[in-house]
């Protein structure tokens, strides 16, 4: 079984996902295996980060805006190849280990879904694996 989780983003951004992905361990009734949670977007993605400090949140997205400036050289119709730079560089999936029916995170980690070209309705997908 798949869960599927919308998401309406209001602007580029991390939008913490970690407690829809653990209702989704919980309701799955699986106590020890994998979590797969997978972005189907090229202007998003996911990514495991700090949530402690929002800081640090600020501090990415200021640093991939950095790196990946918008060029006048880019060509793709849309002009939002920065978007989908930034789509790749998180990746589109995460995936989590299962112990005792809970996601093995770090003390200082969450599941992070990442918009680059909100405001936008978004969907990701939640796969949990027995094991
Ligand atoms: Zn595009």
């Amino acid at each position: 079984m798949v869960y599927r989780s919308t998401l309406q983003t209001r602007q580029e951004g991390f939008y913490d996902v970690t407690s829809k992905v653990s209702e989704a361990v919980r309701e799955s009734g699986v106590t020890d295996g994998i979590c797969v949670v997978f972005c189907p977007h090229t202007t998003a993605g996911i990514t495991i980060n700090e949530n402690a400090d929002p800081d640090v949140i600020t501090d990415m997205l200021f640093a991939l805006d950095k790196t990946l400036p918008h060029r006048p050289e880019f060509r793709h119709f849309e002009g939002n190849s920065t978007a989908h730079l930034k789509a790749s560089y998180m990746g589109s999936s995460a995936t989590v280990i299962i112990e005792n029916g809970r996601l093995l995170l770090g003390r200082w980690q969450g599941i992070y879904f990442c918009e680059f070209d909100g405001p936008r309705t978004r969907s990701y997908f939640i796969k949990i694996l027995p094991g």
